[in-house]
């Protein structure tokens, strides 16, 4: 892997790339793809080095902790938010007032456009195992060449007075979200 980021010349990635490695324990090729959109998000959407921002990944794999590492962004603070969809996509908008709409965008793995990258394309659509030191040197070949976007109008959601009861069968604590009294852990 030395030698693949060996390759790689831009200073601010490689320092990435070293906050990465030992927090999500090697650089995997989707931690690696979770870079590259951070890196297209911020020039697109012009987002500063201290700046809050707020990220929804479609998928639970490796793609979600670039974003935790390097931006701060938990499931606890609210800065990230997970659709278990196992897709290869983010949508990153920074802050706003709640209910208001911000503006955010939306980076997909573009297989249309990866099939130009072979072995890559082969790593995506797991047509056969590929080390993840061959996929991450044609990404780097690549850099935003297999990536898709859009601008999306995000809404930011307006806080809730949190609706706290007592469940009905186990007795303790929890915010009621639809009314019910009985919480989720019992409920099912
Ligand atoms: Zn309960």
């Amino acid at each position: 892997m030395d030698e693949v980021i060996a390759k790689i010349d831009d200073q601010e990635m490689l320092s990435r790339i070293e906050k990465v490695v030992p927090f999500h324990g090697y650089l995997s090729t989707g931690a690696f793809i979770g870079l590259q959109m951070l890196q297209i998000a911020s020039r697109e959407l012009d987002i500063k080095e201290n700046e809050r921002i707020f990220v929804t990944c479609e998928t639970l794999n490796c793609l979600p902790d670039p974003f935790q590492i390097l931006r701060g962004c938990t499931v606890g603070n609210k800065g990230l938010k997970i659709l278990d969809y196992d897709k290869m996509a983010v949508t990153i908008n920074k802050g706003a007032e709640p209910g208001q709409q911000i503006k955010g965008i939306r980076i997909y793995l573009d297989a249309t456009k990866t099939i130009k990258y072979p072995v890559f394309h082969a790593w995506y659509m797991n047509e056969r195992k590929v080390p993840h030191e061959e996929a991450i040197s044609e990404l780097i070949k690549a850099g935003a060449d297999v990536y898709t976007w859009e601008f999306v109008d995000v809404p930011v959601p307006i806080k809730a007075k949190k609706d706290v009861r007592l469940c009905a069968v186990c007795g303790e604590s929890f915010i009621s979200k639809d009314g019910s009294d009985t919480c989720k852990g019992c409920s099912h």
